[in-house]
């Protein structure tokens, strides 16, 4: 049975000052009936972990370097991630492809990193608004799991976040059959690449535009084991109402 997770992306958002939303959260959700994932950024990792410690609340990177250590300017290796108190890592965001242009191999590369660290990979897949115009959505997608996620990866250590781009902080969502469709292609693929039962086992998220309001008719569409959420996950209020959400979806799997 797979474990549901609220996973929640503070993108280049927050300061010190905000924890107390970190602390709203976990004193909201003591003993929450799903996994809890907030990704700050790099420099509130430690002091959010800190925050977290003895609470259900596990914290993440949005990225991390290929490599262990080395003259990388700017970068954060999945070591130091994990040292700062990480479990999890967002890789492939669509932000981090287009900004940084980082293509699947790259990605594949820093999640073999984040699991020599002992973190959990959480690899973004999505399409944009001219490839699903042009019916490409599944191969895209297809390509994408293929050249991201590296074949040692397990259901403990892998789950993928499905989110088109045209979705992301737009407020603008796909129909339920848009993403059940997306959703049961990925599951078929990890199924016939990494074994019916590893395939079965690993969580797959919805992330765009994700709120309070839609966040149950999302979670009730199958094989949708949670979400990653970028704005509402700022706010502990709005967070905690999709992560209440989250605990009363059918579960799946
Ligand atoms: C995201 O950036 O992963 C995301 C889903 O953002 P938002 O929820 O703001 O659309």
């Amino acid at each position: 049975m797979r474990r549901k997770l609220a996973a929640g992306n503070w993108k280049m958002n927050g300061l010190r000052a905000n924890l107390t939303e970190v602390t709203a959260l976990t004193t909201a959700h003591s003993a929450p009936g799903v996994d809890i994932l907030l990704c700050p950024p790099a420099t509130l990792l430690a002091p959010m972990a800190a925050a977290a410690e003895g609470t259900a609340l596990a914290v993440g990177g949005q990225d991390c370097h290929a490599a262990a250590a080395g003259a990388h300017t700017g970068d954060v290796s999945a070591s130091m991630l994990a040292d700062a108190g990480a479990s999890y890592v967002i890789l492939g965001h669509s932000e981090r492809r287009a900004d940084h242009g980082e293509q699947n191999e790259d990605i594949c590369a820093k999640a073999k990193a984040a699991l020599a660290a002992g973190l959990t990979c959480v690899i973004c897949v999505g399409e944009s608004e001219a490839e699903r115009d042009a019916a490409q959505t599944l191969d895209i997608i297809g390509e994408q799991l293929s050249g991201s996620i590296p074949d040692d990866l397990t259901a403990e250590t892998l789950v993928v976040a499905y989110e088109p781009i045209w979705a992301i902080g737009t407020g603008r969502t796909p129909t339920l059959e848009q993403i059940g469709e997306v959703h049961d292609f990925i599951r078929a693929r990890l199924q016939s690449r990494f074994g019916e039962a590893t395939g079965a086992a690993t969580r797959i998220l919805y992330g765009g535009s994700v709120k309070p309001g839609n966040a149950a008719e999302i979670f009730a569409v199958p094989n949708v084991d949670g979400a990653l959420v970028g704005g509402a996950s700022l706010k502990a209020t709005d967070f905690s109402a999709i992560i209440s959400a989250l605990e009363a979806a059918p579960q799946q799997g």
